[in-house]
Formats: structure tokens, sequence, C-alpha cells
């Protein structure tokens, strides 16, 4: 099989998947977006994905991202940078991440704030929360007690948007119970902030668990594009 004809089958895969998931939650599949994470791939595959109707695409080290960016620049995609990020990136990622999911302190609030400024450009912020209970230091995310707080920094970033949450469940135990309490956290944040709808949630392997408990958007790897190349 051609490249094109296995990204093709997979994206038919996930839709299914995606459509399965959000039927038995009572939900519209149109209200899950699919943001596929070409990280590892060429930027040929984006070409492909794009070729066929993906509009999102999602990176996680902004070494790789920029160039691959850079060399899709009439395709219209819209860029998540999902991985962890640090300050001193933050210009780097500023300069083409229509949203950065994995903001989980002030510093990097202000960095992007100031980065955003640079680059003219407005860029949406998704607070990244951590589900592992009991907190984890080595682990990103930001403890749900601090969201309110880093919300607020956002808030008074001219060049930021405050778009929603986003969570990675734990390694190594089933997902349905962190990703339930990421319901409720997301609920009730949405109620602080009724304009932050987005949440950033599920993966290859819980995309189900996440769409059952509200995620709008999925970050999906390995279904889409086959297993990385090593560790990615
Ligand atoms: C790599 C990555 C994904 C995609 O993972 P798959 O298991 O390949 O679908 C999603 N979210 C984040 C933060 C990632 O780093």
């Amino acid at each position: 099989m051609d490249r094109r004809s296995e990204l093709a089958a997979n994206l038919a895969e996930v839709a299914e998947r995606i459509k399965d998931a959000a039927l038995g939650a009572g939900r519209d599949p149109a209200s899950v977006k699919l943001i596929a994470v070409t990280k590892t791939w060429p930027a040929s595959d984006v070409r492909l994905l794009s070729e066929l109707g993906v509009t999102d695409v999602g990176e996680n080290r902004d070494q790789e991202a920029a160039p691959k960016h850079d060399q899709c620049p009439e395709l219209g995609l819209r860029w998540h940078f999902i991985g962890g990020l640090q300050r001193n990136k933050a210009n780097s990622v500023a300069r083409y991440a229509d949203v950065v999911h994995s903001v989980d302190r002030a510093e990097l609030v202000t960095a992007l704030g100031r980065g955003a400024a640079i680059a003219g450009r407005r860029v949406e912020v998704c607070l990244q929360v951590s589900l592992d209970d009991p907190p984890a230091e080595h682990r990103s995310g930001a403890a749900p007690e601090a969201l309110d707080r880093l919300a607020e920094l956002v808030s008074a970033q001219p060049q930021l948007r405050l778009a929603g949450l986003m969570a990675v469940a734990p390694l190594g135990v089933p997902p349905d119970r962190p990703f339930a309490r990421l319901g409720e956290i997301a609920s009730a944040f949405r109620e602080r902030h009724p304009a932050a709808t987005m949440l950033s949630a599920g993966m290859s392997h819980d995309l189900e668990a996440a769409v059952a408990i509200g995620a709008t958007h999925v970050r999906i790897g390995t279904a889409v594009l086959g297993a990385r190349p090593g560790l990615g």
C-alpha cells in the first residue's frame, strides 16, 4: 500500500472510532476534532494528511515543528504545540503555533505572551492539568488548584486567548478514572471561564475514554501515522 492509501485507511478507522465513541456518549461526532500528531513524521506526510482532509496537526518539539511548519506554508493548517515547552522556545513556538496545549506554569504564560507580541500574532492557550494523584514532581501539568491563577495570567496577556484545558492520562493505569476526574475539573473550570470550551484529551489508545467525558480535541499519532520510528 502506498503512504497515501495507508493514511487514508487509518484516518477512516480513527473517524469511525471517534464516531462510535461520540454516539455512545450521546454526542455529535462533529463536536470532536481530530488533531493528527505528526511528530517524527516528515512534512510530506503533513501534506498528504492535508489533502485527505486533515485540518489540524500536532507537534511536540520546537526543533522539529518549526522547520516542518515552514515547509507547508500554503496548506492553511492549524498547528497545535502539544509537548513540554521550555521558556526559551516560547518565541519560536509563538511564531507558528495556533494553539499551545502545554501551558502549566506562570513563566510560560509571560514568555508566550511576549513571543506572540513579537510575532504580531494571537495564540490560543490550553492549560495543561495534571491528573496524577498524588501529584508527581517530574510530570508536566499544573495542579487543578493552580488553574484559576494561570487562567487569570493568560487573560491579562492581550496576545493570548484562553481556549481551555489539556491533559494526558497517567501512564500504566486504565484511563477511565483519571478522565472522569478531568471531566469534573473541566466542567468546574468552564463555569468560571465560560469561553474556555476546549478540552484536549485522548490519544491513540484512550480516545474512547476521552470522548466519553467530553473531549473536544483528540490528539492522535500512532493510529493515524503508524508506530513512530524510535521513541517520539
Ligand atoms: C505523542 C503525543 C500524542 C499522540 O500519541 P499517540 O499515542 O501516538 O496517539 C498525544 N499527545 C501528546 C502530548 C503527545 O506527546
